[in-house]
């Protein structure tokens, strides 16, 4: 994967794959009020979306937690609180998130 800073006055609010290219385009303003779990949960979901050749969020949130489940400690309940943070209340996606972890 290759990374691109871009800055407020671009439509991007934190990251962003281009599905083509598989850039992503990270946000250098918001960026630093994530810890290094976050980011990490947060380039993988990327990443996810450009691997899978994917817009589904929750293809995504899946792609991340399945690499970091069993490496991180409390990776379930970091990478719920990664979505919080970032504002997702989409409870869809919190809930395939759990169902995953319980299979
Ligand atoms: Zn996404």
């Amino acid at each position: 994967m290759k990374y691109r800073w871009v800055d407020n006055n671009s439509d991007v609010r934190i990251a962003a794959v281009d599905l083509e290219t598989g850039v992503i385009e990270i946000n250098r303003q918001n960026w630093n009020q994530f810890s290094p779990f976050e980011k990490k949960y947060i380039l993988l979901h990327e990443e996810g979306h450009y691997k899978l050749q994917t817009d589904s969020e929750i293809q995504a949130d899946l792609y991340a937690i399945n690499r970091v489940a069993g490496i991180e400690p409390k990776s379930l309940k970091k990478s719920i609180d990664t979505l919080y943070k970032v504002g997702i209340l989409d409870e869809t996606r919190i809930y395939e998130l759990y169902k995953n972890a319980l299979k």
